[in-house]
């Protein structure tokens, strides 16, 4: 780990200033449980970071009749266990609680988990490999390599990494959007615009500049979020990366058919992944085995395979097919 300099701004205000004039690279810490491995791992060199957790500001949680509003510095437990949370946005609570490990959960915050960066095992352990995300224009390994954990939607010939959230997989689902405070005021960015496709520039994942910073998360109340599940598959059953997942959420109408039908894809897209082609296809039709599997094929129509991936196509879309399942059991009328 190289040396860098520390402040803990007490204001959103004083910590936008700071990032205004600070030194290009200059980051901001929240738990630290991704960016102080990556600093450790020499990925991530900045000069200073600045440290948000005392801004209480960013710890709020408000569950109102129209949205939950969510502080970024909420801890990733906390908003889990919030019994608002737990009530009104069920698959929300539950992809929290299937991320990482309890002593993460608690140290790591919910706008800290959208930021986080790719599991690429060449991006992570392998200087020695080519990657274009840790160095530009070096090429790709894992495009012909050891791709099985790697992204079947989203991908370029440029980089294939997965983006490894699960929070974010709920929260587009349900167009959920972020506050984001820079140098010019307050913007709004949708969830779903906050991720890009790494295309021929994998080294940019999302559209803040430099000097912005997350404050809050607001999620829509809806009749789906009430009627939601994540379902995580992934190789050992806690303190794992998803190798497929589902957020989805459902009303049923009281003649059988979805009304509302949400579906967001993790563990196998360069960004989170909303299928809005599966959607689709159950809106105005009765949820059965079948047409849930039918939805599930839907979200992977466009799914590229490697030469190790292939197995989580099918994988994925059981994953969908049982996560409709279980949303339609919770279902809304
Ligand atoms: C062993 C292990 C297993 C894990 N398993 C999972 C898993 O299964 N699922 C999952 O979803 N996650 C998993 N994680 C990732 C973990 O959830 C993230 O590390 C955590 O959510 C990051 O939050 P943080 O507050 O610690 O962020 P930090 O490490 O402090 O920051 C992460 C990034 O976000 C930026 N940032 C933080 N807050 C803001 C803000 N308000 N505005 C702008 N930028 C900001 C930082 O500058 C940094 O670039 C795992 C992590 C580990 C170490
Ligand atoms: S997939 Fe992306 S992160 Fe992984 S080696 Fe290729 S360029 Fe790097």
């Amino acid at each position: 780990m190289r040396p860098f300099t520390y402040a803990a701004p007490d204001t959103v205000a004083a910590t936008v200033s700071a990032l205004h004039i600070a030194q290009p690279g200059t980051r901001i810490l929240a738990g630290g449980t991704t960016l102080y491995d990556l600093m450790k791992l020499d990925i991530e060199t900045p000069p200073a970071v600045l440290d948000v957790h005392r801004i209480a500001e960013l710890r709020t949680i408000e569950a109102g009749p129209r949205e939950l509003v969510l502080g970024a510095g909420a801890r990733m437990a906390d908003v889990a266990d919030h019994p608002a949370v737990k009530a009104a946005y069920p698959g929300l609570s539950e992809s929290l609680w299937r991320a990482a490990s309890q002593q993460l959960r608690i140290m790591a915050t919910v706008g800290g988990n959208l930021l986080q960066r790719t599991r690429c095992p060449y991006f992570r352990n392998g200087p020695e490999f080519p990657c274009n995300k840790r160095r530009p224009g070096s090429g790709c390994a894992a495009v012909g390599g050891h791709d099985r954990t790697h992204a079947l939607l989203g991908g370029s010939d440029a980089c294939i990494a997965t983006y490894a959230g699960d929070f974010a997989v709920m929260l587009i689902a349900f167009d959920a959007v972020v506050d984001v405070v820079g140098p010019d005021g307050e913007r709004t960015v949708p969830l779903a615009g906050l991720h890009v496709e790494p295309g021929d520039d994998p080294a940019r994942e999302h559209v803040l500049a430099p000097d912005e910073l997350i404050v809050r998360i607001r999620v829509p109340a809806t009749p789906a979020a009430r009627g939601s599940t994540y379902l995580k598959i992934r190789d050992r059953e806690s303190y794992a990366f998803a190798l497929a997942a589902a957020g989805v959420g459902v009303t049923v109408e009281a003649d059988g058919a979805v009304g509302d039908c949400r579906i967001g894809l993790g563990g196998v897209a360069t960004r989170p992944w909303r299928a809005m082609e599966a959607e689709r296809t159950l809106i105005g039709r009765p949820l059965t085995p079948q047409s849930a599997r039918r939805a599930g094929e839907a979200a992977f129509a466009g799914a590229r395979a490697g030469a190790e991936n292939g197995f989580r196509i099918e994988l994925g879309v059981r994953t969908v097919a049982d996560a409709l399942r279980i949303a339609g059991e919770r279902a809304i009328r």
